[in-house]
């Protein structure tokens, strides 16, 4: 038996900290986890899935529509977004219950408290003062939303942390940044009847994909009444005598709105966590600096998911946690792999994407294959909806792998998915050649594209 009060201390009860918790203590080890505000984390608690059920909520007006051409009457329809909110507080709760009784079950002690770190092996417990060793301490405390404290007015806007908890649906809104969070909620705003306006900074929306999924997307989006402003940027936002918010843009001029969201990406939370009293050294971004097996500097020390500003995915956070179980009590030394991770964004349509994009591939390789395919999907021909969806494959012409495959259209989280496997288990364009068809689906496409719609050599496209 050690001398320290724990095998393993955890700080944070997220993704990441959860799983590292509860697999180490069904283990048989004596494992604390602190969390000073919700079992859950940012994905469970204020993440992906509250957004995820928002998303449903904002879906159903198109839904009533499509219905007519397929023979249904809709009577009138209304949306009470009080009720979404408690429905979806309901859902919360019972997550976070499951994530408590998951950790008890293993034999965890959950710790309701904020915990800082006082040395290499300890930590000390706001909530009582007590202070606690042990001989491995995890850091998996996520990250909090950019709140552009350089901004005037920004105490005005909010963050996707409050919208999932307004007090009413507001009649304007006005979303600052073009990645995930960003776009997501432009179209559930839109999707619940908001007035929605979405300002970028940049040339398209979705810098890190592929150019013809944001192009795509950004038209689905402006044909469906959702304002795009690229290029631009508020420099100010003041509240109105009447109680809305007004917004001096670089570009387009003042505006006006009854909420200003800001999505403009989301930062290592490490202030005030003790991390320089232990030694423990972070990047400019404030992100914990890591090995490859995710400890810090400090050998007792380990952090893992949206802290050390990796990949800020929900899905890393929890392998990162499982292969530090691998390397640190199952004597299995694992790496954390963050190649190829599938990808969507919920938008609507949706994206569902993995791999390099078509510029990445282009400059990686000396000749590319690009497979494209835009067509209107099924459902729209009764519908009646102006609706496209794209697919398209990347293929390296030198050893035939598909190198990447990107979706804008219905479900194409879902095919992403499924995608990640044939890419991570090196798939050629023949693979996907002689894969049967699922037939009638959209995603039969990605196996009947059978000519190239066009190659890049070197750079240039022939
Ligand atoms: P993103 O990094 O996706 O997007 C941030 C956006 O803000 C970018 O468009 C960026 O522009 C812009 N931006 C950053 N700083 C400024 C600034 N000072 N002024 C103007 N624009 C600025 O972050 P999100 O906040 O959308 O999401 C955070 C993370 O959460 C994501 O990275 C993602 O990993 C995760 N997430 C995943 C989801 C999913 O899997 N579906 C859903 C939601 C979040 P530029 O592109 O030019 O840098």
């Amino acid at each position: 038996m050690s001398s320290f009060d724990y095998d393993l201390f955890v700080i944070g009860g997220g993704s990441g900290g959860v799983r590292s918790a509860r697999l180490a203590a069904s283990m048989g080890k004596r494992v604390a986890i602190a969390e000073e505000y919700r079992f859950g984390g940012t994905c469970v608690i204020r993440g992906c899935v509250p957004k995820k059920l928002f998303v449903y909520a904002s879906q159903f007006h198109e839904h009533f529509e499509d219905a007519a051409g397929f023979g249904w009457t809709v009577g009138e329809s209304r949306f009470d977004w009080k009720k979404l909110i408690a429905a979806k507080d309901q859902e919360i709760a019972r997550l976070e219950g499951l994530y408590r009784k998951g950790l008890n079950n293993a034999g965890a002690e959950l710790i309701e408290s904020r915990a800082e770190l006082t040395g290499p092996n300890s930590v000390r417990l706001l909530a009582t003062g007590r202070e606690v060793t042990a001989e491995r301490i995890v850091i998996a405390v996520g990250g909090s939303a950019n709140g552009h404290q350089s901004l005037p007015g920004h105490e005005f806007c909010i963050t996707s942390n409050e919208a999932f908890h307004l007090d009413e649906l507001p009649r304007s809104i006005v979303i600052a940044g073009g990645g995930y969070i960003a776009v997501e909620f432009a179209n559930i705003f839109h999707g619940l009847g908001v007035d929605t306006t979405l300002i970028y900074r940049g040339k398209e929306i979705l810098s890190r994909f592929d150019q013809d999924v944001r192009r795509g997307l950004h038209q689905a989006m402006e044909a469906k009444g959702i304002r795009i402003l690229c290029t631009d940027v508020i420099e100010e936002v003041t509240k109105t005598a009447a109680g809305g918010l007004s917004l001096r843009t670089l570009q387009n001029g003042m505006l006006s709105a009854d909420t200003v969201m800001l999505a403009l990406g989301r930062d290592p939370y490490t202030k005030g966590l003790g991390l320089e009293t232990a030694g423990v050294a972070v990047n400019d971004r404030g992100a914990i600096i890591v090995d490859a097996y995710s400890r810090t500097n400090v050998p007792s020390i380990f952090a893992l998911g949206d802290v050390t500003d990796r990949v800020q995915l929900t899905p890393v956070a929890i392998h990162e946690a499982m292969c530090f179980i691998e390397t640190e009590y199952k004597n299995n030394p694992t790496s954390p792999d963050h190649d190829l991770i599938a990808t969507a964004v919920f938008s609507q349509p949706e994206i569902g994407t993995v791999g390099l994009t078509e510029e990445e591939a282009a400059r990686r390789f000396a000749e590319i294959e690009v497979y494209k395919a835009e067509f209107r999907p099924m459902k729209a021909t009764l519908s009646g909806r102006a609706e496209k969806t794209i697919m398209k494959l990347i293929v390296n012409s030198g050893d035939r792998k598909v190198i990447g495959v990107h979706i804008l259209g219905h479900e194409a989280g879902e095919m992403a998915q499924l995608l990640g496997i044939t890419l991570k288990a090196g798939c050629t364009k023949d693979d996907f050649d002689r894969t049967m068809a699922v037939h009638p689906t959209a995603s039969e496409e990605l196996v009947t594209m059978y000519s190239p719609s066009y190659r890049i050599r070197n750079g240039e496209r022939i």
